[in-house]
Formats: C-alpha cells, sequence, structure tokens
C-alpha cells in the first residue's frame, strides 16, 4: 500500500444528507486529486442503530452522486467487497479492535459507573478549575480499584465498560490542514475515554483508529465536528505505534438557521432530493460553489472539478445554505 489513501466512512444509520454529501464530495474530490486510492467503510459498530438496508442505500445515493471508491462494499450493490484490507465493515473487526485492546495492556481498566453515578460525578466538579468547556473530564473514579473492588462490583451485577487511562500522556498536538496548529490536553477532551462500552459495543475512537491504521488511511478529511475527537484518537495512534494520518477537518454545511445539516432534514436527504425531480449534477454543482469551486451553482460531475481543486479554497467557519438554494 502506497501514495495517498483516504476514506469515505459513513455510519449506515439513515439515509445520506446533503451535508454527508458535502463532506463526502470533498474528500473524494481530495482523495482523487492526489491520485490517491479511496476506500469506503461502513462504520456500523453500533448494531442498533445500523442495518444492512441503510448500508445499501449509502452505496446507491454515492454512486447516483457519482462518487466512486477502490476499496470496500462492491459499488454495484452485491453482496462482498474488493480490497486487500477488508473487511470494510466494522461489524466483522471485532477481532481487531480485541487485538488492538490486548495492546494497551495496562492502559485499560473497567469502569463500572452507572451513566448516574457519571452525571453526579460530573456535577460535583462543575466549576472545578481544570474543567473546561469542552466539558469535565472521567475523574477517574475506578482507574485504581483493587481486584476485590472490581470482583465486588461483578458480582454485584455491574457491567463495566472499558476506558483509557490517560494519566501522563502528554498533550497532543497536530497540524490540521484546514484549522491549522491544534493543541488539546487529553483531559480537555474528556479524560480516560472509553474504549468498549458495557454493553460490549466497541467504542467509535478505538475502532476508527484500528481501521484507519490497519486500512493504510494516511488522509483524512471529514466534519469538522469531529475535529475535538482526534486528540483521542491520536493518542491511540501514538500508544499503538502506528503513524497518524493527516488530517483536513472541512466547515459544516448548515441550514439557513445556521444549524448543522442532520438526519431529520429529511427533506434534505438524497433519496427525497432525488424523488423530487433533482438531478445529482445539479447538486454537486450547488456543492462546489458553497465549496468556492466555482462562481455560480452550475451543474457539475465530482470529475469536472478536479482541476484546481483545493481544500484551501473552501470558506472558514460553517457553510450555510441559503433558502434559495434549497
Ligand atoms: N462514521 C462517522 C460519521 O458518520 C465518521 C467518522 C470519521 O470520519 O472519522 O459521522
Ligand atoms: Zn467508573
Amino acid at each position: 500500500m502506497t501514495g495517498v489513501r483516504g476514506r469515505l466512512a459513513p455510519s449506515p444509520t439513515g439515509l445520506l444528507h446533503l451535508g454527508n454529501a458535502w463532506a463526502f464530495l470533498l474528500a473524494w474530490l481530495a482523495c482523487r486529486k492526489a491520485g490517491g486510492t479511496l476506500v469506503l467503510r461502513m462504520e456500523d459498530i453500533d448494531p442498533e442503530r445500523s442495518s444492512q438496508a441503510w448500508a445499501d442505500a449509502i452505496v446507491y445515493d454515492l454512486r447516483w452522486l457519482g462518487l466512486d471508491w477502490d476499496e470496500g462494499p462492491r459499488p454495484d450493490g452485491t453482496p462482498g467487497e474488493t480490497g486487500p484490507c477488508g473487511p470494510y465493515v466494522q461489524s466483522r473487526r471485532s477481532a481487531l479492535y480485541e487485538q488492538a485492546l490486548a495492546r494497551l495492556g495496562d492502559r485499560v481498566y473497567p469502569c463500572y459507573c452507572t451513566r448516574k453515578e457519571l452525571r453526579d460525578q460530573l456535577r460535583a466538579m462543575a466549576g472545578a478549575p481544570h474543567v473546561d468547556d469542552r466539558g469535565a473530564p472521567y475523574p477517574g473514579t475506578c482507574r485504581h480499584l483493587t481486584a476485590e473492588q472490581r470482583a465486588q462490583r461483578e458480582s454485584a451485577g455491574r457491567h463495566p465498560c472499558l476506558r483509557l487511562n490517560t494519566e501522563g500522556l502528554a498533550g497532543i498536538s497536530f497540524v490540521d490542514a484546514l484549522c491549522g496548529p491544534q493543541s488539546f490536553s487529553l483531559a480537555g477532551c474528556g479524560g480516560d475515554f472509553a474504549l468498549r462500552r458495557s454493553d460490549g459495543v466497541w467504542a467509535y475512537q478505538l475502532a476508527v483508529v484500528v481501521d484507519d491504521a490497519l486500512m493504510g488511511i494516511n488522509q483524512v478529511v471529514r466534519g469538522e465536528d469531529i475535529l475535538v475527537s482526534t486528540p483521542r484518537q491520536l493518542a491511540l495512534f501514538d500508544l499503538l505505534g502506528w503513524p497518524r494520518p493527516a488530517y483536513a477537518h472541512i466547515p459544516l454545511l448548515c441550514d439557513p438557521d445556521g444549524e448543522r445539516l442532520a438526519k431529520r432534514h429529511g427533506s434534505l436527504s438524497l433519496r427525497a432530493l432525488r424523488e423530487a425531480g433533482h438531478a445529482p449534477q445539479e447538486l454537486v454543482g450547488l456543492l462546489a460553489f458553497k465549496a468556492g469551486l466555482q462562481d455560480r451553482p452550475e451543474p457539475r460531475a465530482p470529475g469536472d472539478l478536479l482541476e484546481g481543486f483545493s481544500l484551501q479554497r473552501l470558506p472558514q467557519g460553517p457553510v450555510r445554505l441559503d433558502a434559495a438554494s434549497l
């Protein structure tokens, strides 16, 4: 595996909407512009929220939009996948997450706090001087429980989540291609974060790092809402001895009220837009206009935008769709 390797990492928990299309179009362009290999990975880590039907719909919508990929689920919607780094579906990668967890060794500990206990602990800490605007970190209540204390909680029927002990880890600095130099303390990002939930579901932070590393991803283009997760991910890359990818966190696409586009903007799902008679080139043209890649929202195919493409041309801060362009 050489050269640029980028990825599209949708969660099959609903229909793709225009905000997803925005992020995926830009990730596609950044990867294709660099002559890179693009991976499609289904982040169906949460079995309760994910389904194969949503995954199929995402494959269909991406293709309809005009985006392709080199590795991952078969683009024609038939079962199976292509590429050397599979499975490209998180629900089939548990063994790999397990191995990474084992390699983190003593850094991992069981936390038996219930949701209510966590809330109470955090409330008691609110206003403490080391609590910044990113929220109170987990106070480390279960970090140093003795074997006996653990056994006690287990016999009371408590199921622990697994957390990473971030004590003594240095702050995390990195340069984001769009947001510039970043510096975070792990305490400022929630402190000891979960690697596996108490119901056994793997945490996004661990899964995404294992997948990005083992799939050789070195270019990550994704929404700015995930910037706050990046330090936790980088801490894991460092602890596991894996090279860090380069990151570009792109501004979010917002509705006319400045609200981030989300699944509840049902009329802006690609399926609804298609059924309302919009052509994919129209949507791509609109997104390209919003991204500063063309002067007017003229219909375009993704490939038309490669010439002269640069993420640096993106506007700073959230990008608003005005009512007229909807
Ligand atoms: N699966 C995540 C989402 O849909 C994206 C994760 C990532 O790009 O790191 O929000
Ligand atoms: Zn705890």
